[in-house]
């Protein structure tokens, strides 16, 4: 016999085109109504992606950066940061150790940097790493996804060509007003969605994601960024709370609290994952700086992707997007066995030397 309160889970779950519905299940604070929507949404990820979890190592490779986000740490404007750029040495050493770990991927994250030097350093590295990478086990190298912002569609095509072949851009918010509120204005959302659809059109796995609890951020604008993720098809999710960066314009503007910002973060991916039942989903940093076990949350209410830090010590204390970034990291400990035992208490495994793509992705290129 179904309860009252599953009856109308059941009946919102009907209802996932439906932006009030969508806003309802975001919304949940009772604790039966969000377990009951977190086992919704992990039962249909073990259905629909299974019990693997696929790690993608993240390399932070430089905080300098041309955009000036009112929310960021590594802004244009921030003084405070002591701007590093990582050698290809030390990008293609971090590289390396990930494919001997067996992560089969790695994500190249940086600040936005339009330079033709950077460009070709980008490319040229990407070309390292594959040929460096490939082995037995793994014979068409590491999969590489780029986070490197906004870019021409030349560029995105070069990278392209060099091997990358996912790429995540967050649109961060696709409410027009709010999305103006947080950037200066010369940064645009038109500008945004025209990259991702530039970056689709080039061939790339194409993942974006938005900032969850920005002041003033509503349910219902939540509720329309996930159908944007519908509607755009998109392959790839990476969502985390907001959390604040006192040397930004945005410092003092009240958010909701730390536990709230959580929670909402989670039923939005439990949310993100009824939506879109084959999409990578991660969880993500952002969640870790919130509670200690935010990540394995993120797993149990759908996500099915994590990007262990694996930026040098001495470069990882500047790129300080938000305050309290987790700047320890376990993950590099032998083996990964701690996040590997964690993720074994929820009953999934490490889905070793292999790219896990977007299955969503693979589906809609299946002829
Ligand atoms: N420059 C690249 C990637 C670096 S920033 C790009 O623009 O894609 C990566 C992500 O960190 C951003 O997209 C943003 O969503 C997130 N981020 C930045 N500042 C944040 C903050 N204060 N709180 C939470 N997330 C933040």
């Amino acid at each position: 016999m179904m309860s009252a309160m599953e009856r109308d889970l059941d009946r919102l779950c009907q209802q996932l085109d439906d932006t009030d519905a969508l806003a309802t299940l975001l919304g949940f604070t009772d604790t039966d109504d969000i377990e009951a929507l977190r086992a919704r949404a992990e039962a249909l990820t073990l259905r629909t992606i299974g019990n693997r979890v696929h790690y993608r190592g993240l390399i932070e490779i430089s905080n300098i950066c041309s955009q000036d986000c009112c929310y960021c740490g590594i802004r244009r404007s921030n003084a405070h940061v002591a701007r590093y750029t990582l050698t290809q040495p030390e990008i293609l050493d971090a590289a390396q150790w990930c494919a001997a770990q067996g992560y089969g991927s790695v994500v190249l994250q940086g600040g936005e940097n339009t330079s033709a030097a950077a460009v070709e350093f980008i490319a040229d590295t990407v070309t390292r790493i594959k040929a460096l990478t490939r082995n037995p086990r793994q014979p068409e190298g590491l999969g590489i996804t780029l986070s490197l912002g906004v870019q021409t569609s030349d560029v995105y095509r070069r990278w392209f060509a060099a091997g990358a072949h996912r790429y995540l851009l967050r649109v961060e918010t696709t409410d027009p007003q709010l999305f103006a509120r947080i950037h200066p204005p010369e940064q645009t959302l038109d500008e945004r969605i025209e990259a991702l659809q530039a970056l689709r059109d080039v061939g790339y796995q194409v993942g974006t994601g938005v900032m969850i609890g920005l002041p003033g951020q509503t349910l219902v604008q939540l509720a329309r960024d996930v159908l944007f993720f519908k509607t755009f098809e998109i392959d790839m999710i990476g969502m985390g709370p907001y959390q604040p960066h006192a040397d930004t314009p945005m410092a003092d503007e009240p958010t909701l609290s730390a536990a709230e910002r959580l929670q909402r973060a989670l039923n939005m991916i439990a949310v993100t994952r009824l939506v879109l039942p084959t999409a990578n989903i991660a969880s993500t940093t952002a969640l870790q700086a919130l509670s200690p076990e935010g990540r394995e949350l993120g797993f149990s209410y759908g996500a099915n992707i994590t990007m262990p830090n694996l930026t040098p010590e001495a470069a990882r204390q500047h790129y300080l997007l938000y305050d309290e970034k987790p700047l320890y990291n376990e993950d590099t400990e032998p083996f990964g066995d701690i996040l590997k035992r964690r993720l074994a208490k929820l009953g999934r495994e490490v889905g070793l030397h292999e790219w896990g793509d977007s299955r969503r992705f693979t589906d809609r290129h299946r002829t």
